[in-house]
């Protein structure tokens, strides 16, 4: 992801070359870009006067900041979408600029007051924090760790629907990091609350941001070693073995670090 460089510190905030404007939880798009080398003439004033605005990075080399508007506005030859509907559709360095912007948004929305003491928070002059005026609690944006694993057996993956999503895909485990954990202890311990099945060796495949809405993926492939196989009911509805040349003709996308996950095991064969 060479085109964009992440910026940590908020200063220098420097005159932006590149814009996200994000409202109500949607970003504008041109052509079903979310990235704009200008704003629209319409909108200038509005940015002015009203929005909140946050540097990132840069964008091949210029400044890209968000502008965070409280009312949609429309726009002639403009559209406002969800984060989502852009998964697969734009180049995969625009699509996690997009939930950067989408996630700094939320984080300074989120923190406006104190968690601790309830006063107003302010922006820190250099950090990405907003900072308690009365206590000094700093927030910053959070990121929350998850695991995410393909379980094996041989040449078997065992593939989950999930029962939060209607009409879900056959897909991997995943399961958020609890406080104290390493990564390693939440693939054993997610894989036999899901599905009761215990963890023998893992193997590392990498890492990925997944904005939706702020989590760090972390995904392992895992060798199952014992225990029966029997779905919770509750986040899991279906679980099943699959042979790794006959897996379901949809799986998820290779935008997504289950689809990286499925499509490994099964060139691995
Ligand atoms: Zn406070």
């Amino acid at each position: 992801m060479t085109d964009f460089f992440p910026a940590g510190r908020v200063l220098p905030h420097p005159v932006f070359h590149w814009h996200i404007v994000v409202s109500q939880g949607e970003i504008l798009c041109v052509g079903g870009r979310p990235l704009l080398n200008e704003l629209p003439v319409s909108l200038v004033e509005a940015v002015d006067t009203q929005s909140v605005s946050h540097y990132l990075g840069e964008w091949r080399g210029q400044a890209c900041g968000v502008h965070y508007l409280s009312s949609q506005v429309d726009l002639p030859g403009f559209e406002w979408r969800g984060l989502r509907s852009l998964l697969g559709v734009v180049d995969e360095p625009v699509f996690f600029l997009a939930g950067r912007a989408m996630q700094v948004v939320d984080w300074d929305l989120d923190h406006q007051f104190c968690g601790r003491c309830g006063l107003k928070t302010e922006l820190h002059l250099q950090d990405r924090a907003r900072v308690c005026s009365q206590c000094h609690l700093a927030v910053y944006p959070r990121i929350s760790p998850c695991v995410i694993m393909l379980l094996t057996r041989g040449d078997e993956c065992l593939l989950a629907r999930h029962s939060h999503h209607r009409h879900s895909l056959y897909t991997a485990l995943a399961g958020f990091i609890e406080p104290g954990e390493n990564a390693e202890q939440a693939v054993a311990r997610e894989a036999y609350e899901e599905v009761g099945l215990k963890i023998g060796s893992t193997r590392y495949l990498g890492t990925q941001s997944w904005p939706f809405p702020g989590q760090l993926m972390i995904g392992y492939l895992a060798e199952v070693c014992g225990g029966t196989l029997t779905p919770d009911q509750d986040e899991i509805m279906e679980a099943r073995w699959f042979h790794r040349n006959r897996v379901p003709d949809i799986i998820p996308p290779a935008e997504t670090l289950s689809g990286q996950l499925i499509r490994t095991f099964i060139g691995m064969g």
